[in-house]
């Protein structure tokens, strides 16, 4: 459609711009010109929408994009009488539908991006609108009231005219209008009004005003209806809701107005009424959409935040209990199922919690990815929360049934639990809340952990070490620890897995498992990873020249799935091992199985590259990232790591016979696939006499050597060679 169109642009308008603001015009009045009360041709009216068809593809493209300027097109179809609530809708289907497909343009901003423009567009078109519609109701409201004055005081000069103008302006206005006697009995309504109610006169005309009270009344409005009626008030204005008669409700703008008779006084009351519920709708859709998150339809962040600060600075004597949810190893499911299915996870999750939080005071929200937050307040929200952590735990400990598969989805909470009234804000106690979430993470996880202030002091936070990690890649924070791979045969060192640490100058030396997951989230892994991989090969071949005897030495470095992304991955390590001198047979980057667990061909095209060069491909951790070993076929690898889990279950005397079985099961057929296998985590003898007799061909563990400095490695290749 694009080409089509760009190819009829004119000269003045080589990228054919102007022809589908046209287009897109022509599909918005076909929308809405059959609901507009305009005097306007349709093609007049066409070429009254094209402006505003440019002032959105302006703003969609904007370099700094704010929403609100489309307020202006909401607020402009309105001054064109499309008030018709279905104008609006209309409207926003047609900008949803084809704004980005005739007027986006796919080189300035990525297709994701121009939707999300789109739609926060379509939310200021609304506001606009429904603003507009407002004031202009208003303005009519006043006319009327003004008519309505005018013609009681000349009631006495030209009663026989204006009673006439009188009843055209009361007939004919958009808006509701009643009249009633003191008592309240109504004696005449017009059939906007009767519309409002639902269309039938008598249901309307034999009530009596005083009937319809309703729940959602303001305290004041009957109080000021009696002073109206005592002749103590002229007038009154309220939002006031109403029962029609099928019991739906009717939202309006009620106006009250005294009439009184020719000595001054009160003899009638005059109602002016606006329905009000579609834009109440409205308001509340936007208002609803803007404050829930739209996967789970879970309170967001900005809700879940307002209530917590009403919480925290509560008086009264009461307190508060917060839960902050981590998902364990949701990342793993994301990566390896893909995100569709993660996303149906992420909506039974949503479910299950909010069946945790039903009584009264508490609530469940949404912060975003898999991050959840459930609050308990009362006086007895000390116990509560815990009995909340305990619920929470429970309901996630099923597991969830997707695509026919069964996932068991645990997860770690940090609980803040306080008085309300205390000094701590909102947003602290929130933070507090995330810390010792990471405490119960960083104890294995499935668990729930108390906040401790002191805690909290000492605790690295992510977002300090987030900030910090690019200055420490400068200044050389970061060092390699190697550990080896020994074969299981004959005992004989034959690698070493490069492992990178970080030796932080307030924290001391600080794991992978702290800082990867953060550098891959800001895309400092792609530095890092290329930093690592130089050293490790470097290394490997330092050794070789140095230890010729000592036999051809391997070495393994660790690749991140964003690594894997990066264009320039091959390229890289090509450059990297000739600057070496290492020979591509040398190197083998290991890869985690859910990295590569649904991986297209495009996301495959590198290390297939990189495997035809010789370079062995490792799947790291394989075992817990749900794949089978049929779809290894496709896979360019080599090697398959097997996770420490399998392992541990060896430790046991005697083993666990479910993880023998499947160790069994993988190693038989990974050979037939010349697949190589590796054991990682083997801490004991006894494992490693089992892990051979199982027919595994390589080990890594402590049994053997921890991680530690590349000397040490050497030390124990040449005791090993002796
Ligand atoms: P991995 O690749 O599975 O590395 C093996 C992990 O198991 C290492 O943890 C190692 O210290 C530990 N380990 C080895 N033998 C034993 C044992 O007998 N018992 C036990 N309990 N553990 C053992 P480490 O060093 O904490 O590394 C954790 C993970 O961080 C690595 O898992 C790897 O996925 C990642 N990682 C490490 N270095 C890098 C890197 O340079 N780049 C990337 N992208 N990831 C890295
Ligand atoms: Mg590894
Ligand atoms: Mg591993």
């Amino acid at each position: 459609m694009r080409a089509s169109s760009q190819a009829t642009g004119s000269a003045a308008d080589p990228d054919g711009l102007e022809d589908r603001l046209r287009r897109f015009a022509t599909i918005w009045s076909r929308a809405i010109f059959p609901v507009t009360a305009t005097s306007m041709t349709r093609p007049e009216f066409e070429r009254h929408l094209l402006p505003l068809a440019r002032e959105l593809s302006t703003a969609l493209h904007a370099g700094s994009f704010d929403p609100r300027s489309a307020q202006h097109t909401g607020a402009a179809l309105v001054d064109a009488h499309c008030t018709d609530p279905d104008a609006l809708s209309r409207t926003l289907g047609v900008i949803d539908s084809y704004l980005v497909l005739y007027c986006g343009s796919a080189q300035e901003y990525s297709a994701e991006e121009l939707r999300a423009r789109c739609a926060r567009l379509q939310h200021s078109v609304a506001a606009g609108y429904a603003h507009a519609l407002r004031e202009r109701t208003l303005v009519e409201q006043e006319a009327i009231a003004r008519s309505s004055m005018r013609a009681r005081s000349d009631a006495a000069e030209a009663l026989h005219a204006t009673e006439a103008r009188f009843r055209a302006i009361f007939e004919g206005a958009a808006i509701g209008i009643g009249i009633a006697d003191l008592d309240g009995n109504v004696l005449e309504v017009n059939e906007a009004l009767t519309r409002m109610f639902g269309g039938l006169e008598h249901h309307v005309r034999g009530h009596k005003v005083t009937d319809w009270s309703h729940p959602e009344d303001r305290p004041h409005v009957w109080e000021l209806y009696r002073e109206l009626v005592r002749g103590d008030r002229d007038h009154f204005r309220v939002e006031k809701p109403f029962y029609r008669n099928d019991g739906t409700v009717l939202w309006t703008n009620l106006t009250v107005s005294l009439l009184r008779d020719a000595d001054g006084l009160p003899q009638y009351q005059l109602a002016l009424m606006e329905d009000t519920t579609e834009r109440r709708l409205l308001n509340l859709r936007l208002r609803y959409e803007a404050t829930h998150d739209a996967l789970t339809g879970l309170p967001n962040r900005t809700l879940f935040f307002e209530r917590l600060e009403k919480a925290v600075t509560a008086g009264g004597g009461t307190r508060f209990g917060l839960c902050y949810l981590d998902l364990d190893g949701f990342k793993a499911i994301n990566d390896s199922l893909g995100h569709a299915a993660g996303d149906r996870l992420l909506v039974e999750v949503a479910d299950r919690l909010q069946s945790c939080a039903t009584a009264p005071g508490e609530m469940v929200a949404r912060l975003g990815g898999d991050e959840f937050v459930a609050l308990t307040t009362g006086p007895g929200a000390q116990r509560d929360v815990h009995e909340l952590a305990a619920r929470i735990l429970a309901v996630l400990a099923t597991p969830i049934r997707i695509d026919g598969r069964e996932f068991t989805v645990r997860g770690s909470i940090g609980i803040v639990e306080g008085p309300a009234g205390g000094e701590r804000t909102a947003a602290e106690v929130l933070r507090s809340a995330d810390i010792t979430m990471y405490r119960a993470k960083s104890a294995g996880g499935n668990r729930f952990e108390l906040a401790d202030p002191e805690a909290d002091a000492r605790a690295i936070t992510r977002h300090g070490l987030t900030t910090s990690l690019p200055a420490a890649l400068e200044r050389g924070e970061f060092f390699i620890e190697y550990q080896p791979l020994v074969h299981l045969g004959d005992g004989t060192v034959h690698g070493a897995e490069a492992l990178v640490r970080w030796c932080h100058p307030q924290h001391g030396v600080l794991g992978p498992d702290r800082f990867i997951p953060l550098a891959e989230h800001t895309g400092l892994i792609v530095p890092l990873g290329r930093w690592v991989l130089q050293e490790a090969v470097r290394q490997a071949r330092f050794w070789q020249q140095r230890h010729a005897d000592g036999g051809p030495l391997r070495i393994n470095v660790n690749l991140s799935p964003a690594q894997l992304h990066h264009p320039g991955l091959v390229a890289d390590t090509v450059a990297v091992l000739e600057r070496s001198g290492l020979e591509p047979g040398a190197l083998c980057l290991e890869v985690t199985e859910s990295a590569l667990i649904g991986a297209d061909e495009d996301l495959l095209k590198p290390l297939r590259q990189l495997s035809e060069m010789g370079v062995d491909i490792a799947l790291d951790d394989f075992g817990t990232g749900y794949s089978n070993l049929a779809n290894l076929r496709r896979l360019p690898v080599s090697v398959l790591k097997l996770d420490r889990s399998f392992t541990q279950g060896m430790q046991r005397s005697p083993a666990d016979p479910v993880d023998l079985k499947i160790v069994e099961g993988i190693v038989s057929p990974a050979h037939s696939l010349e697949l190589a296998v590796t054991v990682e985590g083997v801490e004991t003898g006894a494992q490693a006499v089992q892990l051979r007799e199982l027919g595994c061909d390589t080990a890594q563990g402590w049994y053997y050597a921890r991680p530690g400095p590349p000397e040490k490695l050497h030390a124990l290749s040449l005791a090993d060679a002796v």
